[in-house]
């Protein structure tokens, strides 16, 4: 499949006079590579191909889908200072990601309210403030036969349980319909084994 992409001087890739057309997937996949890795994503291995896609970057609650969201989104940052758990950030690419290594999100509205463009929306079709993927990878102490139940604890909606495994060590499980996407999870985990993913 070929996508035809044209980077605008707003998304801020290129300079005033330069158009872009390259396969390069969403716009988010841009903004996420350069978020985490802003010296891997040269012009020059756009131009060769180079360019590999990474996780989804993790807009605010109730953000609309992502090409719509990068279209619309002024980058002006209200929704940054409207949030009191401090968990939004700018992204290198100007954007709002949320960063649950902060905190957890309270789904107050807040950022969503503050927003002037329709970037975040109340209105929209997907009326959950987002959907969520939780990974527990192979760092969590369970696993390895120490005791921790820290996230277990944490999870107020009741998410996370223990799961026992005949003759294996007991690890926590995820109840994907109890799970809000709070993160509140994240952040205590002392070795980061709990990953939180927008789809
Ligand atoms: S809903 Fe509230 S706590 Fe969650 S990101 Fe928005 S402002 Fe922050
Ligand atoms: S308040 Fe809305 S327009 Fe402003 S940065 Fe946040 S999402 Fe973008
Ligand atoms: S993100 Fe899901 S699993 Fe983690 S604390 Fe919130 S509801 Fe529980």
């Amino acid at each position: 499949m070929t996508y035809i992409i044209v980077v605008s001087r707003k998304q801020g890739l290129f300079s005033e006079n330069m158009a872009c057309l390259f396969c390069l997937g969403a716009m988010g996949n841009v903004e996420t590579e350069l978020q985490n890795n802003p010296e891997k994503l040269s012009r020059a291995a756009l131009i060769r191909g180079g360019f590999k896609p990474g996780p989804k970057a993790f807009r605010p609650p109730w953000a609309r889908y992502e090409q719509f969201f990068t279209d619309t989104c002024e980058r002006d940052g209200h929704c940054i200072q409207a949030c009191p758990e401090k968990i939004i950030i700018k992204s290198s690419g100007g954007f709002p990601v949320i960063d649950f290594g902060l905190g957890e999100c309270t789904f107050c509205k807040r950022c969503v309210k503050a927003c002037p463009s329709q970037a975040l929306s109340l209105d929209a079709d997907e009326q959950k403030p987002w959907q969520v993927s939780i990974e527990i990878t192979e760092k969590c102490l369970s696993g390895k036969k120490i005791e921790c139940r820290i996230c277990i604890d944490q999870c107020e909606p009741g998410a996370l349980f223990m799961k026992p495994a005949p003759g294996g060590p007991v690890t926590p499980e995820i109840i994907p319909e109890q799970c809000t996407g709070c993160g509140a999870c994240v952040r205590p985990c002392p070795v980061k084994a709990i990953k939180v993913h927008q789809r």
